[in-house]
């Protein structure tokens, strides 16, 4: 069942429980308290149209929209949309969630997990940058105990799209080398609850059109990378149903000049083939930071909200994993790839490729909700309108991942995942950064409440300093 069908089981049953059971009075005091009213807002629906709607009244009942300077309902909250801008909740399409593991050493099977998430911790970055939905590439079990605690009103958190993850040779996640075990992959990923399936990199060509095939007879959407194998033979990758490349890098590996033609062929294969494409470009902008020094890292003032030992990793030179790596030749390289993004998200948008927004959030340095603000204003950078980029973060991911009846844009009967705006992020896209409040699935989370987040965050994180170490990982 999808957190959709989720939701809206609970839905009819809170709906049924109202009509029989002897509580409903408290049900219906409940509902009344759930009603609120944006006032006075400049509404950017984000639909194909787009027409903007100023000044409008805006109401939420049950978690959806249900008005739009229409009926007004006698008791709710109100909020102040004076001047104010309401997008949908943003959507981030390539994200790696922390969850709670071992770092103990392989030799060491018994032993259970040493590293503890809260899942608030994670989840408050999404929230307070207007992030109400994420897709997690990598997703496992943990990963499903993190939905349900969002879904069940524990954790303020956005909705969550769960990838499984295929690979081939001896890399990580669901080990696939021939056909039937690739199918049986497949079918197991979808028996144990998640809706997409992720392609990666050592799947070899047989494996690989067999996991494809199968996750379209199964219903599964696949996303991922373009497996080594092909290397040479791009054009057979493109079998129906590969659904999305997850990197613009992934291109990348195939082009040896990395010139505008390369880009453009790539774009025309994948428009015939409907492979949509991830962008995820602040990954490989970040990359090139890092191996430069660390200096830019240590300077970015949410680097304080990312848990102690991940902090420890990313900001020392001798454990940074890119750093680690520095050679003049590796940032050449890496300046080309930068450089080819800029070509490829031209020419994929000339083609008419739908790209959408996701960031690689969870790799270092790239830093969950605030890296989804920096790679819609790459997408401006490179080539697209600011208009264009909300598109790429709202009305298209919804689309792909099949959710756009429920959220993506701003229309009555859809969820109320909404965020409002200090300034209007038409004019500029780094307007999308100044958040007033969220509404998460028809909850309202304030600016108040988003500080609030965070600072608990921030806090944990100074007073558990000494606490973790990424050398001493496997000693806690
Ligand atoms: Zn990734």
């Amino acid at each position: 069942m999808t957190y959709y069908q989720k939701n809206l089981l609970l839905l009819v049953a809170v709906v049924f429980a109202s009509c029989t059971n002897p509580v409903s009075k408290k049900i219906q005091q409940e509902k009344e308290s759930d009603t609120y009213i944006v006032k006075n807002v400049n509404v950017i629906p984000m639909t194909a149209e787009n027409k903007v709607v100023k000044n409008a009244t805006v109401v939420i009942q049950d978690q959806k929209i249900i008005s739009i300077n229409d009926s007004i309902p006698t008791v709710g909250k109100i909020i102040d949309g004076t001047n104010k801008w309401l997008i949908p909740g943003l959507i981030d399409m390539h994200v790696h969630t922390w969850t709670s593991g071992s770092f103990i050493a392989p030799n060491r099977p018994t032993k259970g997990a040493n590293i503890f998430w809260d899942t608030q911790g994670v989840m408050s970055l999404y929230i307070s940058n207007g992030v109400t939905t994420t897709f997690d590439l990598d997703a496992r079990a943990q990963h499903i105990g993190q939905r349900d605690e969002i879904a069940s009103g524990k954790v303020i958190g956005p909705r969550m799209a769960l990838a499984a993850l295929i690979n081939g040779g001896e890399g990580h996640g669901r080990k696939a080398n021939i056909p039937s075990d690739g199918r049986q992959a497949v079918r197991s990923a979808k028996a144990e609850g998640y809706s997409f399936i992720k392609v990666y990199s050592f799947l070899n060509i047989e494996t690989f059109n067999a996991i494809v095939d199968e996750a379209n007879k199964q219903g599964l959407k696949v996303v991922g990378h373009i497996p080594d194998a092909f290397q040479g033979k791009l054009e057979e990758v493109f079998v129906p149903h590969f659904d999305m490349v997850a990197h613009a890098e992934e291109y990348t590996k195939h082009s040896i000049d990395k010139n505008i033609e390369d880009a453009q062929y790539f774009a025309k294969l994948a428009k015939e083939n409907n492979t949509w494409l991830t962008s995820s470009l602040t990954t490989m902008v970040w990359i090139g930071s890092q191996l430069r020094g660390l200096d830019e890292v240590r300077n970015n003032e949410n680097i304080k909200y990312i848990h102690p030992i991940l902090q420890d990793r990313w900001l020392n030179e001798g454990t940074n994993s890119y750093y680690r790596r520095t050679n003049p030749e590796f940032i050449a390289q890496i300046d080309t790839y930068i450089d080819f993004q800029e070509k490829l998200i031209k020419a994929f948008k000339e083609a008419k490729v739908p790209i959408v927004a996701g960031t690689d959030a969870g790799i270092p340095v790239v830093i969950p909700g605030f890296s989804l603000h920096d790679e819609l204003e790459l997408l401006v950078d490179y080539g697209m309108t600011s208009e264009e980029a909300l598109t790429s973060a709202t009305r298209l991911p919804a689309e792909w991942l099949e959710i756009d009846k429920e959220v993506g844009t701003i229309e009555i009967g859809k969820y109320a995942d909404l965020v409002l705006l200090n300034k209007n992020p038409l004019e500029n896209i780094k307007n999308i950064r100044t958040i007033n409040g969220v509404f998460v699935n028809g909850n309202w989370v304030n600016k108040k409440k988003i500080d609030q987040l965070l600072f608990e965050l921030e806090r944990y994180n100074k007073e558990n300093k000494d606490n973790f170490k990424w050398d001493k990982r496997r000693e806690y």
